[in-house]
């Protein structure tokens, strides 16, 4: 559909030739739009009525509704699909939320396996089957690197770059999907840490063989570091672990996967607005592991047994000196409340509906701590007496929304949206924590978020 503004929402004659204000739009003959600012400022663009930014599992999501509505739309990637599983996950990752969580609309699990976990290649072969099994329209390689309204026509023009190209797109609506955990986020401490030791955020980290011999500093508590100081313990390794305030979910709870509980009980349904609490909102997703069969919990406990040294949060660093707060007990009984808060809550919703499940069970690793035996009283140490050669930055991601104009972000650079509905019109967001509901910033809360944008891209076309 050629689409230049309110004035030509109806298909055009192919040599239609459109003038709106100092924007002329016309359709070539091999099906692209030509779009000249005047007469010696010739450029030429293609329609789509959507273009969406990603092929995550968000953006492959509204891709595959928008093709059932058969709305003609593209999808741009600057990598492969699933780029971010793939480029910014550590070799021995595995999804923490079970095979049968992790299925995209319109898609059914085949497989044996839906109570285990995808090891992050299995998960990004899954995504990209998914986009060929229902021919989603994606872009590779493709890296969307301006994104403008046109105020005065209505529409956005899109452009686009990939190995020797650049490309002019014009689209009537613009989802971004590009992901809000898509860069590392490191901390402004790590400027002060000495050039010779080695130091590597979660998101380029691999394996244990990028690091030089020695001891690991991993900085940062909650499941990346958590995950990744587990997976160097196993490997032999001498860890030390800053943690902060995470809570845990046990892996298994009566006779179950922690995880099939909080779906029965809807805890994952729950809509942003109902939460009173804001600190619910930014508070991180707590400890637990896919690694193994059916997963394990994974505890500050669990990592002590192992031979990690738990300490309390980073706070300064003066070359090699390292100054810790002294809240590492404080952290391990956070993480012991919440798992016994939401054993709580699973009880609860069995005895209200009196359902049959196995007794409850404490596993090992869930164990609490009630005197934080686990918890490390150093405060202070040096990287060069305990032979730390480097450190790990497990302190989050974020993302970059710059190249989108107007701005529709915040003052901390987050994009500012109700339900995933930008301030400028036909502009939407996808793949955010709490978009909609709990569930949105995870692979289970696709269908009903991009069910949901994708509607209301339909509605106003
Ligand atoms: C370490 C880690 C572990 C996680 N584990 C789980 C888990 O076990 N289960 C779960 O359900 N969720 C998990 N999540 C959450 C989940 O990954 C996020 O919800 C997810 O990243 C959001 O998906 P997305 O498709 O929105 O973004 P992404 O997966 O980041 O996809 C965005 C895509 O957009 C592309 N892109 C970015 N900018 C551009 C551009 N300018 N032009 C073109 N393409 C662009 C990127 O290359 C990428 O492919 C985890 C997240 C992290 C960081």
């Amino acid at each position: 559909m050629l689409v230049a503004g309110k004035k030509c929402h109806q298909r055009k004659n192919t040599n239609s030739f459109l003038k709106v204000k100092h924007l002329f739009f016309a359709n070539t003959s091999n099906g692209q739009l030509e779009i000249k600012k005047s007469m010696h400022n010739k450029k030429t663009a293609a329609y789509r009525d959507v273009i969406i930014v990603g092929a995550g599992h968000s953006g492959l999501s509204v891709s595959y509704f928008l093709k059932q509505k058969q709305v003609e739309h593209i999808v741009f990637e600057r990598g492969e699909t699933g780029n971010s599983w793939a480029t910014q996950r550590w070799d021995s990752f595995a999804l923490n939320t079970p095979t049968c969580m992790n299925i995209l609309p319109g898609d059914k699990y085949e497989g044996d396996c839906a109570d285990g976990f995808m090891h992050r290649d299995e998960f990004v072969t899954y995504l990209k089957q998914y986009a060929d099994k229902f021919q989603l329209p994606v872009l590779n390689n493709t890296n969307v690197f301006s994104v403008q309204k046109n105020q005065d026509e209505n529409v956005f023009e899109v452009s686009t770059e990939s190995e020797n190209e650049k490309s002019d797109w014009i689209c009537k609506q613009v989802v971004i999907a590009s992901g809000i955990m898509s860069e590392a986020k490191m901390s402004p401490l790590h400027q002060s840490v000495p050039g010779d030791i080695f130091q590597i955020h979660a998101a380029d980290f691999r394996n244990q063989g990028q690091l030089p011999a020695g001891a690991v500093l991993v900085v940062g508590g909650g499941q990346s570091g958590c995950q990744i100081a587990e997976g160097l313990l196993t490997e032999g390794r001498k860890v030390y672990l800053a943690t902060s305030k995470v809570g845990r979910y046990p892996r298994r709870y009566r006779g179950r996967d922690i995880l099939d509980w909080a779906v029965d009980m809807k805890f994952f349904d729950v809509l942003k607005e109902e939460i009173k609490d804001p600190a619910i909102l930014t508070a991180p997703n707590p400890h637990i592991s896919g690694i193994g069969r059916l997963g394990h919990t994974l505890s500050l406990q669990s990592l002590f047994k192992q031979g990690a040294i738990i300490l309390g949060r980073l706070d300064k660093v003066n070359g090699y000196e390292m100054t810790f707060k002294a809240d590492a007990a404080e952290n391990v009984r956070h993480a012991d409340q919440f798992s016994a808060w939401f054993k709580k809550l699973v009880d609860k919703y069995i005895d209200k509906n009196q359902l049959s499940a196995a007794p409850p069970y404490v596993e090992p690793a869930d164990q609490p701590d009630i005197e934080a035996v686990c918890a490390s009283a150093i405060t202070a140490l040096n990287l060069r007496t305990h032979q730390i050669g480097s450190v790990i930055w497990t302190t989050g991601y974020t993302a970059d929304f710059s190249w989108i104009s107007p701005s529709v972000t915040d003052e901390t650079g987050m994009p500012v949206h109700n339900k995933g509905v930008s301030a400028v019109s036909g502009l939407y967001f996808i793949g955010f924590p709490w978009l909609v509901s709990r569930k949105s910033g995870i692979v289970y809360g696709m269908p009903d978020d991009a069910g949901h944008i994708a509607n209301l891209i339909t509605d106003s076309l």
